[in-house]
């Protein structure tokens, strides 16, 4: 039976712990990238105490191109510690393919993601590895709280977790890539070869035994969101056009009634010829064209957009390359 001491539960007699990493994707992370190292580390260390991971788990940054100092910090941890790895990327890929390389370079064992700003509670990992040890694959850290947000950012993500359940994309609510991955659920993962990256997606449709941990969300530790807008409507864009066909059935729907438009307003057309006595319509007709050529844009637009999307899946580009590891 586990038995509970200072908060944290202790597993006795049961059998060696697993070698963890956890995986820190940084881009341009400098101003947080010390105190991220520090809270990580202690964090391990805890978990090493309690009996939760083995002794030999680490920390690995994988460094997405960054353009300040924090390759030359995350070497400089590495050479200090043993806790710390690091893994520098060609250049920047963006957040889900520089996961993709940390989960890639994981050898053993379950891995945990998490950002740089450590604005995802690192205590929460305690629970996750307790889950993964009784036998899940996959658990999601769930934001239960977010009012440390901005509005933007809260409006922005509600906004977004909307569209995907519109959309019919199945979405932990909430739920970034604060997430561990036992190594079944991160060979499924790695599985995907899909181009248009979108871990959110995708790790759901894995399967396995899963749980949630909930945690309270916390404002940066320092520098600025990457995420910008425009950043945030490409993942969304990725996030539907990988996941869901709905918008393309929605063009298909919009077609049948603007057909079933024109046709009530040729028969109203030729009743009120016969009977009333018609307006000249120069303006009704010109309304009519502007909608209906709107509407055809923007049909082409998402047409277009899934186009795309299957114009960069055939190339099968590499997702990255690793320029260096300590
Ligand atoms: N990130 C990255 N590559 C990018 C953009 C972001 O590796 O091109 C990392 C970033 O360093 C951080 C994580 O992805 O560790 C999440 O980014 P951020 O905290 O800026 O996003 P937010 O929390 O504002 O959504
Ligand atoms: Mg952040």
């Amino acid at each position: 039976m586990p038995k509970k001491e200072e908060g944290v539960l202790v597993h006795e007699g049961a059998d060696q712990p697993d070698v963890l990493t956890i995986i820190v994707p940084c881009y341009n992370e400098e101003p947080v990238l010390l105190q991220s190292a520090a809270c990580l580390a202690e964090q391990l260390q805890k978990m090493v105490e309690a009996g939760l991971v083995a002794q030999q788990s680490k920390v690995l940054f994988v460094d997405d191109g960054s353009t300040d100092q924090t390759w030359p910090i995350i070497t400089n941890l590495a050479a200090r510690s043993g806790s710390f790895g690091g893994m520098k990327l060609s250049r920047n890929v963006g957040h889900q393919n520089a996961l993709l390389a940390g989960l890639s370079a994981v050898q053993e064992g379950p891995c945990i993601s998490i950002d740089a700003d450590l604005q995802d509670s690192v205590a929460a990992m305690s629970a996750m590895v307790e889950h993964y040890r009784d036998g899940c694959q996959v658990v999601y850290g769930v934001r239960q709280d977010r009012s440390a947000d901005t509005l933007f950012k809260r409006t922005t993500a509600r906004l977004f977790y909307r569209f995907m359940t519109i959309m019919g994309v199945e979405t932990i609510e909430d739920h970034a890539d604060y997430r561990l991955l036992g190594p079944e659920a991160r060979k499924a993962v790695l599985s995907f070869t899909e181009e248009n990256l979108y871990l959110r997606g995708i790790v759901p449709l894995v399967g396995f035994r899963t749980a949630s941990v909930y945690y309270t969300r916390t404002p940066r530790l320092g520098g600025e969101s990457k995420y910008t807008l425009f950043r945030m409507v490409t993942l969304a864009l990725r996030g539907v056009t990988s996941f869901s066909v709905v918008p393309l059935r929605m063009i298909a729907l919009l077609g049948v009634s603007v057909f079933l438009l024109g046709l009530v307003s040729i028969l109203w057309s030729v009743v009120d010829k016969l009977f009333f006595q018609p307006a000249i319509g120069w303006a009704s007709l010109n309304a009519m064209i502007c909608l209906i050529g709107g509407l055809q844009m923007l049909a082409l637009g998402i047409v277009g957009e899934y186009i795309g999307c299957i114009y960069t899946e055939v190339k099968r580009r590499p997702r990255f390359f690793i320029e260096q590891t300590t």
